[in-house]
């Protein structure tokens, strides 16, 4: 899979993608993430790429211009399956989208700054909005490399046990159960006996019980679902 991401900020995204799981992705070539910095298709010499709002107003809006000229440039390289915007007013980021997207191509991710980006941009090249949230950040790398992450450790042969993310909460409408590692006793807070049994059927069924009690409780939303 192929993903450009545009931005005023590349140095945001530096660390969070050169790490971990998206490290081993990008070195397995299972991942090859490209992040462009948007100023290349700035408007003048000084790098400029937003300006004052329209009908008065506090806040520079990322203008039209700069992005669609990347936009253009980048998708000469390759057919994007989606174009992304990173945006507070966008559509809720959930494992199902993240599972949706892990088996695209090509994705191109814009992230906004400011008050965000000329709504034209949105209208005539953006295919899918996405929010990490109902909350505001000051920029979209962060979201971006939140979509990124949930997207990489999906693509078949990153993760190592192919079949752990499988597991993950959200996967099956449930959340994960608890988990242990050694020792079974630390200062007498025990580890469940049946995960010391050997019975993997046993075993599987406790995690179950465990899964629905603990969404009941904690997200009893996503029992209704
Ligand atoms: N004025 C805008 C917010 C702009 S925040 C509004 O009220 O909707 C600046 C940029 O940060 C946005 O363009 C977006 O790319 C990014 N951003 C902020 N919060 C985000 C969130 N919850 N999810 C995704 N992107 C977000």
């Amino acid at each position: 899979m192929h993903i450009d991401i545009l931005t005023v900020l590349p140095e945001l995204l530096e660390s969070p993608l050169s790490h971990s799981i998206m490290k081993r992705a990008q070195e397995k070539k299972l991942l090859n993430v490209q992040v462009h910095q948007l100023r290349q298709w700035a408007v003048n010499e000084y790098g400029q790429v937003d300006d004052y709002q329209y009908g008065g107003g506090a806040g520079m809006v990322m203008m039209c211009e700069p992005l669609a000229n990347a936009i253009e440039a980048l998708s000469k390289n390759r057919t994007y399956d989606e174009i992304i915007y990173m945006t507070p007013d966008g559509e809720k980021l959930s494992q199902k989208t993240a599972n949706q997207f892990s088996l695209k191509n090509n994705l191109l991710i814009i992230c906004g700054h400011y008050k965000g980006i000329d709504e034209r941009i949105r209208d005539h090249f953006i295919t899918k909005e996405i929010s990490i949230g109902d909350y505001v950040l000051s920029g979209g790398e962060l979201p971006a490399a939140i979509l990124v992450d949930s997207i990489g450790r999906l693509i078949p042969g990153v993760l190592n046990d192919e079949t752990s993310a499988l597991f993950d909460s959200f996967q099956d409408g449930l959340l994960s159960p608890p988990v242990y590692t050694r020792p079974a006793d630390f200062r007498g807070w025990k580890v469940p006996d049946i995960l010391l049994s050997g019975d993997p059927k046993k075993i599987e069924e406790w995690r179950h019980e465990q899964s629905i009690s603990k969404t009941q409780n904690k997200r009893p939303d996503m029992m209704e679902e």
